[in-house]
């Protein structure tokens, strides 16, 4: 049996794919009238829950969803669930760093820390809907720096580096970032289900 993943997200979709070996993936395209549930969560668990039940509702398949954003310590925790529309619009990237870069004026260096978080949901036809959250600690620069990842990465240097996400080498973000520190546990966590599925 397939694992769908609840995202419209290309690149996300084949992130996923690599960390979750041996499960036959198939994408959203495949259900082109199945609309996107509106994300009314107030935390990334309950968001991620929301998309993964939805999906496993309207497609009788297993369905995995993530949910995921930065967290900044002096802003208290904003962006959230909000960072992808920060500054307004879905997906502004540039207007939602802008924002940040000015929320966060003023205040010194050893008081940017944030972090990435993303909340896995993985909802089985049958079974109670099942999350779980990974993230990576950091800090925000003063002013962008390299020119890879995408969203939040310029501004963000995780933590034991010097180099912000987007300076940094793919191998380094694909193996520290919040999404692999979350499918490290779900590997672990749902190792039965996750089995269930690939053999079923
Ligand atoms: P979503 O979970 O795909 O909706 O992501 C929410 C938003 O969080 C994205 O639009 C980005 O702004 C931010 N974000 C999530 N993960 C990352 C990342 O790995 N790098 C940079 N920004 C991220």
């Amino acid at each position: 049996m397939p694992l769908l993943i609840a995202t419209r997200n290309a690149h996300k979709l084949q992130e996923i794919r690599e960390m979750l070996p041996g499960i036959e993936i198939v994408g959203t395209d495949r259900f082109p009238d199945v609309p996107d549930p509106e994300e009314t969560g107030m935390t990334f668990e309950e968001n991620a829950a929301i998309k993964a039940l939805a999906w496993a509702a309207a497609t009788g398949l297993p369905a995995l969803a993530d949910d995921s954003g930065l967290e900044v310590d002096a802003l208290g925790g904003a962006p959230g669930i909000h960072s992808a529309r920060y500054a307004g619009t879905h997906g502004d990237t540039a207007a939602n760093n802008t924002k940040l870069l000015q929320e966060l004026a003023g205040v010194a260096p050893d008081k940017r820390t944030a972090r990435f978080v993303c909340a896995l949901a993985l909802a089985v036809p049958g079974c109670p809907v099942e999350t779980l959250r990974g993230a990576c600690e950091g800090s925000i620069l003063e002013t962008a720096s390299g020119c890879g990842g995408f969203g939040y990465d310029p501004l963000f240097v995780p933590r034991g580096y010097a180099d912000s996400f987007a300076a940094l080498p793919d191998s380094v973000k694909a193996s520290i970032s919040h999404r692999a520190e979350a499918f490290k546990q779900a590997r672990t966590c749902w190792a039965t289900q996750l089995a269930t599925i690939a053999t079923s």
